[in-house]
C-alpha cells in the first residue's frame, strides 16, 4: 500500500520494542485498544531512539536502552545513532483513512482528524531496545490500558492489527541480536 502519496499531515514517532526472556512487552493502547509496543511522539528536540527509550518508561517503568538494528560505522566528529529495523509509515486510525477516501478529492490536503495533535499519518521509528535492570513491570493506567509479556505463540490470538503481528513477529526472529 502506498501511503506516501497522500499529501497528510505527519507526525514522527517512535517505538521500543523490548524483548526479554523470550518474551515481548506490550502496552494495550487506551484509544485503539489493542496491543502494541509502547511509543509515541518525539518531544521537541528528541532524538527518534530517545523517544522510544524514554515512552519505553513513561508507559512501562522498564528503563531501556536501544539497540541498533545493524553495526554501526565509528565516527570521529559525528555520531552515528542506534539504526531503526523499520520506518513505518501509517494512518493513525482506520477511521480516519476512511474519512480520507470518502472525501471528493482524497488526495487533497483537508482536517479529518479528531486527535489532540491534528496528525493524520505517523512516521514511527521502530527500534529494538533492551532492558537495562529491573524488568519489574510498573503500569501507568494515565498512559495505558494494562502492559504485559506476551511469547511468540500468543501473537496469534492477540487482539492486534495484521502488520502489527507481523513486525512483532520479526522482533523475535532478530531476537539473537539482543
Ligand atoms: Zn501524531
Amino acid at each position: 500500500m502506498n501511503l506516501a502519496r497522500f499529501p497528510a499531515r505527519r507526525c514522527f514517532t517512535a517505538t521500543g520494542f523490548c524483548l526479554y526472556n523470550h518474551k515481548i512487552l506490550l502496552v494495550k493502547h487506551q484509544k485503539l485498544k489493542i496491543w502494541l509496543a509502547p511509543g509515541g511522539h518525539l518531544d521537541v528536540n528528541e532524538l527518534p531512539h530517545q523517544a522510544a527509550v524514554r515512552e519505553v518508561f513513561e508507559e512501562t517503568g522498564l528503563k531501556v536502552k536501544a539497540v541498533s538494528a545493524s553495526p554501526l560505522l565509528p565516527t570521529s566528529a559525528s555520531q552515528n545513532l542506534p539504526l531503526p529495523f523499520s520506518l513505518n509509515l501509517h494512518w493513525i486510525s482506520p477511521a480516519n483513512y476512511r474519512l480520507r477516501l470518502a472525501s471528493p478529492d482524497p488526495h487533497r490536503p483537508h482536517r479529518t482528524s479528531t486527535w489532540p495533535l491534528g496528525c493524520e499519518q505517523h512516521l514511527s521509528f521502530n527500534y529494538l531496545v533492551k532492558p537495562l535492570g529491573s524488568v519489574r513491570l510498573r503500569p501507568n493506567p494515565t498512559e495505558t490500558d494494562a502492559i504485559a509479556w506476551f511469547k511468540p505463540q500468543q501473537l496469534t490470538s492477540l487482539d492486534t492489527l495484521p502488520d502489527i503481528r507481523q513486525e512483532l513477529r520479526r522482533v523475535f526472529q532478530s531476537g539473537h541480536h539482543l
